[in-house]
């Protein structure tokens, strides 16, 4: 069985502390995961550095966008380019489609991570085009600093959906990787992508951490962030740990 988390953000969100790199090699040195989505607010850029960058770690990047939709954040991922925040879900999940992405709702039902709501996520598996795009639900969301109760909710839904059930750290700081994560046969992104597509996941609550530590850890390196010093740590030359496809 393979480990994946599917919501992480970099410097690249308003909100992140961490460089590309710092991820890649705090994932590679501090976790067992193999594959991770970097997931910046309504931007891709870091998801592709990060890929860039991935085989020095022995770590498998999805390129991945947690969109702001008018109803809510949707994580993108297997995407290729920014696609416009404000858009309806419908239009959004379309958007992915177009680029061949897959779509989760990210902490749904938390008002205020603006979350998606029962109603709409219910509305949207209606359409048979949009339940394509849309394959999955995050159940276990890590980083909720309040509300964390959401996480029940969300899980009780998705007991009665066709949906992949995920989860993940939604990562701020490098501290939290894996803190949550998605459980699927096989190794690789493309294990897991068949694995979304047909309901093989399981989340699995790695580290149930606080939402006072969450904002503690948060802070200290946000300030940092503002003073103009983000955590920040150079790729390696060589490749930090063996890939578990080899051994
Ligand atoms: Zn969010
Ligand atoms: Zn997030």
């Amino acid at each position: 069985m393979g480990f994946a988390d599917l919501h992480i953000h970099t410097l690249y969100s308003h909100d992140g502390t961490a460089t590309p790199a710092a991820v890649l090699k705090y994932a590679a040195h501090h976790t067992d995961l193999d594959v991770i989505a970097i997931t910046d607010h309504d931007k891709i850029r870091g998801a592709l550095e990060a890929q860039e960058m991935a085989g020095k770690y022995a770590i498998e990047v999805i390129p991945g966008i947690e969109v702001t939709s008018a109803e809510g954040h949707v994580l993108a991922l297997w995407m290729q380019r920014d696609i416009p925040a404000g858009l309806s879900l419908a239009q959004t999940l379309e958007e992915i489609g177009k680029q061949g992405g897959l779509a989760i709702a990210a902490h749904p039902m938390h008002r205020a991570a603006h979350g998606l709501s029962a109603a709409a996520i219910k509305s949207a598996l209606q359409d048979p085009n949009l339940a394509q795009i849309l394959i999955g639900i995050e159940v276990f969301n890590a980083g909720l600093i309040i509300q964390r109760s959401s996480n029940r909710h969300a899980q009780t839904l998705a007991n009665g959906l066709p949906l992949a059930q995920t989860g993940s750290s939604d990562a701020h700081t490098p501290f939290m990787l894996g803190a949550g994560r998605t459980r699927f046969s096989g190794y690789t992104a493309k294990d897991l992508h068949s694995a979304l597509q047909t309901q093989n996941t399981q989340a699995v609550i790695t580290r149930n951490v606080l939402g006072i530590a969450v904002l503690a850890d948060w802070l200290w390196l946000y300030a940092m962030r503002a003073a103009g010093l983000p955590l920040h740590n150079p790729a390696p030359e060589v490749s930090l740990r063996f890939s578990r496809q080899t051994v």
